[in-house]
């Protein structure tokens, strides 16, 4: 069945120090109080990964993100990192196509596609990102725009392929502004997802993918969110940071 998942993402957060604090933090609060169902996973920092994963050494139920990687294997691209150096680390799952990205990077849906590749390629992860802005949806076009995303960049997958992958429905007007989609808007966007994922791929590969939701989710509000039927856990940024709050959304 479908795991459980909350996902933390730090972007561009945390110095040295702040950031083997929060990992130990989680760590071992994450070791006595989360559901041994729950997959708890930090999203840091490319500088923080060899210090976090050598923290989080075998912890059952932790696991390491990185927040991007590039497309291709090595060579001369300065300043950027490829899915070789982070699996080299022991990465375990790769952030992939977050709206930041998109939106301050230019990252484009055949160019996230490559990523997923070689993300696949050496053995990690993608946790993929899509959802609409905000003037998408006040044109009734998010579902059109999700199904874009899928469609250019996860759905040239085989079967075997997309079961790895764990999709991130955040609406872009959610991130970081405390305003969540309501529990039905979440549950209505993750039932076209996975429905999409069905006409694709049939119910047996829809049914084994998780799909979190992801925007302003805290303490107060994820008991709800994740009580949808298609909401498998959350992406969660802001409230990641904070130890109590981020261990709190995974009970
Ligand atoms: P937020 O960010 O929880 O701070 O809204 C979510 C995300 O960008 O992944």
């Amino acid at each position: 069945m479908r795991k459980k998942v909350v996902a933390g993402n730090w972007k561009m957060n945390t110095l040295k120090d702040d950031a083997l604090k929060l990992a130990s933090e989680v760590v071992n609060m994450a070791k006595d109080e989360t559901p041994a169902d729950v997959t708890v996973i930090m999203g840091v920092p490319f500088v923080h990964i060899g210090s976090v994963k050598a923290l989080v050494g075998g912890a059952s139920n932790v696991f390491v993100a990185a927040q991007n990687c590039h497309t291709e294997e090595s060579g001369a691209y300065t300043g950027e990192t490829s899915a070789a150096m982070l699996k080299s680390y022991g990465v375990d799952y790769v952030i992939l196509g977050h709206s930041e990205r998109r939106e301050y990077f230019k990252e484009t849906n055949a160019e996230l596609a490559k990523k997923v590749d070689i993300v696949l390629k050496h053995e990690m992860l993608p946790i993929f990102c899509v959802g609409e802005v905000l003037e998408e949806r006040e044109a009734g076009k998010q579902k059109e725009v999700v199904g874009q995303q899928l469609e250019e960049s996860l759905f040239h997958l085989s079967e075997e392929e997309i079961k790895k992958v764990v999709i991130a429905y955040e609406p872009v007007w959610a991130i970081g502004t405390g305003k969540t989609a309501s529990s039905a808007q979440a549950q209505e966007m993750h039932a076209d997802i996975r429905a999409m994922l069905v006409s694709k791929y049939g119910s047996d590969v829809a049914n084994e993918i998780s799909i979190l939701y992801g925007g302003s989710c805290k303490p107060s509000n994820a008991n709800e969110i994740f009580g949808g039927a298609d909401v498998d856990g959350g992406l969660i940024g802001g409230a990641s940071l904070a130890s109590r709050d981020f261990i709190d959304i995974t009970k």
